[in-house]
Protein backbone atom coordinates (compact mmCIF):
# COMPACT_ATOMS: atom_id res chain seq x y z
CA UNK A 1 0.00 0.00 0.00
CA UNK A 2 2.61 2.20 0.89
CA UNK A 3 4.84 1.65 -2.53
CA UNK A 4 1.43 2.19 -4.43
CA UNK A 5 1.07 5.53 -2.85
CA UNK A 6 4.38 6.82 -3.38
CA UNK A 7 4.34 5.55 -7.07
CA UNK A 8 0.84 7.55 -7.38
CA UNK A 9 2.85 10.49 -5.46
CA UNK A 10 5.72 9.93 -8.21
CA UNK A 11 2.86 10.14 -10.89
CA UNK A 12 1.18 13.07 -10.02
CA UNK A 13 4.46 14.95 -9.18
CA UNK A 14 5.50 14.04 -12.31
CA UNK A 15 2.69 15.76 -13.82
CA UNK A 16 3.34 18.87 -12.23
CA UNK A 17 6.48 18.67 -13.37
CA UNK A 18 5.12 18.75 -17.08
CA UNK A 19 3.13 21.67 -16.05
CA UNK A 20 6.33 23.79 -15.56
CA UNK A 21 7.73 22.80 -19.16
CA UNK A 22 9.79 20.14 -17.94
CA UNK A 23 9.48 17.20 -20.26
CA UNK A 24 10.65 13.34 -19.98
CA UNK A 25 9.86 12.32 -16.08
CA UNK A 26 8.47 8.93 -16.27
CA UNK A 27 4.49 9.33 -15.62
CA UNK A 28 3.01 5.75 -16.80
CA UNK A 29 0.03 5.96 -14.57
CA UNK A 30 1.53 2.01 -13.26
CA UNK A 31 -1.32 -0.16 -12.34
CA UNK A 32 -4.16 2.63 -13.43
CA UNK A 33 -5.97 3.36 -15.87
CA UNK A 34 -5.16 5.27 -18.63
CA UNK A 35 -5.93 9.18 -18.78
CA UNK A 36 -9.63 9.25 -20.00
CA UNK A 37 -9.53 10.32 -23.44
CA UNK A 38 -6.42 8.76 -24.44
CA UNK A 39 -7.54 6.52 -26.72
CA UNK A 40 -10.18 9.60 -28.38
CA UNK A 41 -8.07 9.49 -31.64
CA UNK A 42 -10.80 11.79 -33.57
CA UNK A 43 -10.14 13.85 -36.67
CA UNK A 44 -11.37 16.79 -38.02
CA UNK A 45 -12.01 18.02 -41.83
CA UNK A 46 -9.69 20.97 -42.21
CA UNK A 47 -11.32 23.68 -43.69
CA UNK A 48 -9.77 25.41 -46.86
CA UNK A 49 -9.87 28.63 -48.09
CA UNK A 50 -11.19 30.42 -44.96
CA UNK A 51 -12.05 34.05 -45.12
CA UNK A 52 -12.60 36.14 -41.53
CA UNK A 53 -12.78 39.92 -42.17
CA UNK A 54 -12.39 42.07 -39.55
CA UNK A 55 -10.10 39.92 -37.26
CA UNK A 56 -6.88 41.07 -36.37
CA UNK A 57 -5.72 37.68 -34.82
CA UNK A 58 -6.60 35.88 -37.90
CA UNK A 59 -4.69 38.51 -40.09
CA UNK A 60 -1.95 37.37 -37.43
CA UNK A 61 -2.43 33.75 -37.95
CA UNK A 62 -2.52 33.72 -41.21
CA UNK A 63 0.84 35.49 -41.53
CA UNK A 64 2.85 33.61 -39.39
CA UNK A 65 0.93 30.19 -41.04
CA UNK A 66 0.12 28.31 -37.87
CA UNK A 67 -2.06 28.86 -34.53
CA UNK A 68 -0.61 29.60 -30.80
CA UNK A 69 -3.48 28.39 -28.39
CA UNK A 70 -3.40 28.55 -24.82
CA UNK A 71 -4.17 24.78 -23.32
CA UNK A 72 -3.34 22.84 -19.76
CA UNK A 73 -1.61 19.98 -19.60
CA UNK A 74 -1.68 18.40 -16.30
CA UNK A 75 -5.60 17.36 -16.39
CA UNK A 76 -6.68 14.15 -17.24
CA UNK A 77 -9.49 14.04 -19.15
CA UNK A 78 -9.73 17.97 -19.97
CA UNK A 79 -6.01 19.22 -21.26
CA UNK A 80 -3.34 16.74 -20.56
CA UNK A 81 0.08 15.81 -22.35
CA UNK A 82 1.70 12.19 -21.54
CA UNK A 83 5.25 13.56 -20.82
CA UNK A 84 6.31 9.43 -22.51
CA UNK A 85 4.58 9.86 -25.69
CA UNK A 86 4.20 13.52 -26.01
CA UNK A 87 0.44 12.91 -26.76
CA UNK A 88 -2.31 15.30 -25.88
CA UNK A 89 -5.64 13.89 -24.77
CA UNK A 90 -8.60 15.24 -23.24
CA UNK A 91 -12.03 17.33 -24.08
CA UNK A 92 -10.63 20.96 -23.97
CA UNK A 93 -7.46 19.48 -26.34
CA UNK A 94 -10.28 18.03 -29.12
CA UNK A 95 -12.41 20.90 -28.88
CA UNK A 96 -9.00 23.12 -29.45
CA UNK A 97 -8.05 20.81 -32.64
CA UNK A 98 -11.45 20.84 -33.92
CA UNK A 99 -11.83 24.95 -33.71
CA UNK A 100 -8.35 24.82 -35.06
CA UNK A 101 -9.48 22.59 -38.16
CA UNK A 102 -12.63 24.85 -38.75
CA UNK A 103 -10.24 28.02 -38.66
CA UNK A 104 -8.33 25.99 -41.60
CA UNK A 105 -5.15 24.23 -39.48
CA UNK A 106 -4.75 21.08 -39.21
CA UNK A 107 -2.08 18.93 -35.88
CA UNK A 108 0.74 20.06 -37.75
CA UNK A 109 0.11 23.83 -37.47
CA UNK A 110 -0.88 24.13 -33.88
CA UNK A 111 1.54 25.30 -31.09
CA UNK A 112 0.35 24.75 -27.24
CA UNK A 113 1.12 26.90 -24.75
CA UNK A 114 0.81 25.68 -21.22
CA UNK A 115 -1.18 28.72 -19.52
CA UNK A 116 -1.78 28.40 -15.98
CA UNK A 117 -5.31 30.02 -14.56
CA UNK A 118 -4.49 33.25 -12.89
CA UNK A 119 -2.37 34.05 -16.30
CA UNK A 120 -5.20 33.76 -18.87
CA UNK A 121 -6.20 37.16 -19.34
CA UNK A 122 -2.47 38.65 -19.48
CA UNK A 123 -2.08 36.13 -21.77
CA UNK A 124 -4.59 36.80 -23.99
CA UNK A 125 -4.67 40.66 -24.22
CA UNK A 126 -1.18 40.56 -24.66
CA UNK A 127 -1.55 38.45 -28.12
CA UNK A 128 0.42 35.69 -26.94
CA UNK A 129 -1.87 33.05 -27.98
CA UNK A 130 -4.45 32.92 -30.34
CA UNK A 131 -7.13 31.80 -28.09
CA UNK A 132 -7.74 29.69 -24.75
CA UNK A 133 -9.04 26.23 -24.58
CA UNK A 134 -8.72 25.47 -20.84
CA UNK A 135 -11.53 24.88 -18.30
CA UNK A 136 -12.35 28.95 -18.68
CA UNK A 137 -15.27 29.81 -16.81
CA UNK A 138 -16.92 33.02 -18.57
CA UNK A 139 -17.55 35.70 -16.11
CA UNK A 140 -18.27 39.35 -16.09
CA UNK A 141 -14.70 39.73 -14.28
CA UNK A 142 -12.64 38.34 -16.87
CA UNK A 143 -15.11 39.77 -20.15
CA UNK A 144 -13.30 43.34 -18.56
CA UNK A 145 -10.48 41.75 -20.62
CA UNK A 146 -10.96 38.83 -22.89
CA UNK A 147 -14.30 38.08 -24.61
CA UNK A 148 -15.61 34.28 -25.02
CA UNK A 149 -16.70 32.00 -27.31
CA UNK A 150 -19.31 29.49 -25.93
CA UNK A 151 -19.57 27.76 -23.84
CA UNK A 152 -19.17 24.65 -24.97
CA UNK A 153 -19.47 22.63 -21.40
CA UNK A 154 -20.97 23.79 -17.93
CA UNK A 155 -19.22 22.20 -14.72
CA UNK A 156 -19.26 22.97 -11.48
CA UNK A 157 -17.53 23.86 -8.19
CA UNK A 158 -16.61 19.89 -5.89
CA UNK A 159 -14.73 18.58 -3.54
CA UNK A 160 -11.93 16.15 -4.26
CA UNK A 161 -10.75 14.32 -1.20
CA UNK A 162 -8.54 10.65 -0.04
CA UNK A 163 -10.26 7.71 -0.63
CA UNK A 164 -10.56 7.43 3.20
CA UNK A 165 -12.04 10.41 3.92
CA UNK A 166 -15.19 10.57 5.67
CA UNK A 167 -15.58 13.69 7.63
CA UNK A 168 -15.88 15.77 4.77
CA UNK A 169 -18.65 15.52 2.26
CA UNK A 170 -19.57 18.77 1.21
CA UNK A 171 -18.73 22.54 0.85
CA UNK A 172 -19.95 23.11 4.71
CA UNK A 173 -17.79 20.21 5.64
CA UNK A 174 -14.18 22.35 5.10
CA UNK A 175 -14.31 24.33 8.46
CA UNK A 176 -10.68 23.76 10.04
CA UNK A 177 -9.93 21.48 6.77
CA UNK A 178 -6.37 22.34 4.56
CA UNK A 179 -8.21 23.25 1.52
CA UNK A 180 -6.00 23.37 -1.99
CA UNK A 181 -7.12 25.22 -4.98
CA UNK A 182 -5.48 27.42 -7.99
CA UNK A 183 -4.11 30.92 -7.91
CA UNK A 184 -6.48 32.79 -10.27
CA UNK A 185 -9.15 30.66 -10.14
CA UNK A 186 -12.88 30.99 -9.63
CA UNK A 187 -13.26 28.09 -7.23
CA UNK A 188 -10.59 29.54 -4.70
CA UNK A 189 -12.22 32.76 -5.16
CA UNK A 190 -15.27 31.05 -4.02
CA UNK A 191 -13.95 29.54 -1.22
CA UNK A 192 -12.56 33.04 0.55
CA UNK A 193 -15.79 34.71 -0.62
CA UNK A 194 -17.95 32.40 1.40
CA UNK A 195 -15.54 31.24 4.24
CA UNK A 196 -15.59 27.92 3.79
CA UNK A 197 -12.47 27.31 5.59
CA UNK A 198 -10.31 29.37 7.53
CA UNK A 199 -7.47 32.00 5.55
CA UNK A 200 -5.15 30.02 7.12
CA UNK A 201 -5.84 26.99 6.09
CA UNK A 202 -6.24 27.51 2.41
CA UNK A 203 -3.46 26.89 0.04
CA UNK A 204 -2.76 27.61 -3.38
CA UNK A 205 -0.70 26.37 -6.29
CA UNK A 206 -0.05 27.71 -10.02
CA UNK A 207 -1.99 24.28 -11.09
CA UNK A 208 -4.21 21.18 -10.07
CA UNK A 209 -1.87 18.35 -10.19
CA UNK A 210 0.33 20.32 -7.60
CA UNK A 211 -2.90 20.28 -5.13
CA UNK A 212 -3.45 16.27 -5.94
CA UNK A 213 0.21 15.39 -5.66
CA UNK A 214 -0.69 17.76 -1.77
CA UNK A 215 -3.48 15.49 -1.10
CA UNK A 216 -1.76 12.37 -1.82
CA UNK A 217 0.85 13.43 0.49
CA UNK A 218 -1.35 14.43 3.48
CA UNK A 219 -0.29 17.77 3.81
CA UNK A 220 -3.90 19.04 2.42
CA UNK A 221 -7.40 17.33 3.32
CA UNK A 222 -9.06 18.71 -0.02
CA UNK A 223 -9.08 20.08 -3.42
CA UNK A 224 -11.57 21.93 -4.27
CA UNK A 225 -12.07 22.99 -7.96
CA UNK A 226 -14.56 22.15 -10.95
CA UNK A 227 -16.34 18.47 -11.05
CA UNK A 228 -15.34 17.51 -14.54
CA UNK A 229 -11.27 18.47 -13.29
CA UNK A 230 -11.15 16.42 -10.13
CA UNK A 231 -12.92 13.49 -11.81
CA UNK A 232 -10.29 13.24 -14.10
CA UNK A 233 -7.70 13.10 -11.65
CA UNK A 234 -10.02 10.51 -9.53
CA UNK A 235 -10.46 8.45 -12.83
CA UNK A 236 -6.78 7.98 -12.63
CA UNK A 237 -6.36 7.29 -9.47
CA UNK A 238 -9.26 5.66 -8.49
CA UNK A 239 -8.20 4.18 -5.84
CA UNK A 240 -6.83 6.81 -3.47
CA UNK A 241 -9.17 9.67 -4.64
CA UNK A 242 -12.69 10.21 -4.63
CA UNK A 243 -15.24 13.33 -5.62
CA UNK A 244 -17.90 13.98 -2.73
CA UNK A 245 -20.65 16.62 -2.35
CA UNK A 246 -22.77 18.24 -4.99
CA UNK A 247 -21.52 20.83 -7.43
CA UNK A 248 -21.66 24.09 -5.65
CA UNK A 249 -21.34 26.80 -8.55
CA UNK A 250 -22.14 27.25 -12.22
CA UNK A 251 -18.81 27.15 -14.18
CA UNK A 252 -19.44 27.55 -17.99
CA UNK A 253 -16.40 26.79 -20.04
CA UNK A 254 -15.78 29.41 -22.95
CA UNK A 255 -12.86 29.80 -25.65
CA UNK A 256 -11.05 33.02 -24.26
CA UNK A 257 -10.07 35.43 -26.96
CA UNK A 258 -8.89 38.57 -27.63
CA UNK A 259 -11.63 41.33 -26.22
CA UNK A 260 -11.96 43.64 -29.45
CA UNK A 261 -12.00 40.10 -31.85
CA UNK A 262 -15.97 39.84 -33.27
CA UNK A 263 -15.34 38.48 -36.15
CA UNK A 264 -13.22 35.24 -34.83
CA UNK A 265 -15.55 35.11 -31.49
CA UNK A 266 -18.51 34.81 -33.75
CA UNK A 267 -16.61 32.17 -36.54
CA UNK A 268 -15.66 29.88 -33.53
CA UNK A 269 -19.50 30.13 -32.17
CA UNK A 270 -20.56 29.35 -35.43
CA UNK A 271 -18.13 25.85 -35.53
CA UNK A 272 -19.03 25.15 -31.62
CA UNK A 273 -22.87 25.38 -33.30
CA UNK A 274 -22.07 23.34 -35.97
CA UNK A 275 -20.40 20.40 -33.79
CA UNK A 276 -23.33 20.79 -31.35
CA UNK A 277 -25.51 19.99 -34.06
CA UNK A 278 -23.66 16.97 -36.18
CA UNK A 279 -22.92 14.82 -33.37
CA UNK A 280 -19.26 16.03 -33.10
CA UNK A 281 -19.50 17.37 -29.77
CA UNK A 282 -20.80 14.43 -28.53
CA UNK A 283 -18.54 12.48 -29.57
CA UNK A 284 -15.42 14.32 -28.32
CA UNK A 285 -17.49 14.22 -25.22
CA UNK A 286 -18.02 10.59 -25.17
CA UNK A 287 -14.56 9.88 -26.00
CA UNK A 288 -12.80 11.75 -22.88
CA UNK A 289 -14.85 13.72 -19.97
CA UNK A 290 -18.04 11.09 -20.35
CA UNK A 291 -15.36 8.37 -19.51
CA UNK A 292 -14.59 9.94 -16.21
CA UNK A 293 -18.18 10.11 -15.10
CA UNK A 294 -19.27 14.04 -15.67
CA UNK A 295 -22.66 14.17 -16.93
CA UNK A 296 -22.90 16.07 -20.32
CA UNK A 297 -25.21 17.71 -22.72
CA UNK A 298 -24.36 20.59 -24.66
CA UNK A 299 -25.08 24.18 -23.41
CA UNK A 300 -26.74 26.69 -25.59
CA UNK A 301 -24.16 29.75 -26.69
CA UNK A 302 -24.77 33.05 -25.45
CA UNK A 303 -23.82 34.96 -28.25
CA UNK A 304 -22.92 38.70 -27.32
N1 LIG B 1 -13.21 27.01 -14.25
C1 LIG B 1 -12.50 27.63 -13.18
C2 LIG B 1 -11.80 28.90 -13.65
O1 LIG B 1 -11.84 29.24 -14.79
C3 LIG B 1 -11.54 26.69 -12.51
C4 LIG B 1 -10.64 25.94 -13.43
C5 LIG B 1 -9.34 26.62 -13.75
O2 LIG B 1 -8.70 27.18 -12.84
O3 LIG B 1 -8.94 26.57 -14.91
O4 LIG B 1 -11.22 29.59 -12.85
Amino acid sequence: MKIRKLALGLLVGALALTACGKEGAPTAPGGGSAPAGSDAALTYPVASNVALTGSTTFDKIKQRGKLVLGIREDQPGLGYKDATTGKRSGFDVEIARMVAAGLGYGDDKIEYKAVPSAAREDTISRGDIDYMVGTYTINDNRKQRVSFAGPYFVAGQALLVRKDETAITGKDTLKGKKVCSVTGSTPIQRVKDQGLTEPANIVEFQTYSQCVDQLISKQVDAVTTDDAILKGFAAVQPEDLKVVGEPFSKEPYGIGLNKDDSALRGKINDLLQAAIDDGTWKKIYDGTLGKSGSPGTPPALQRY
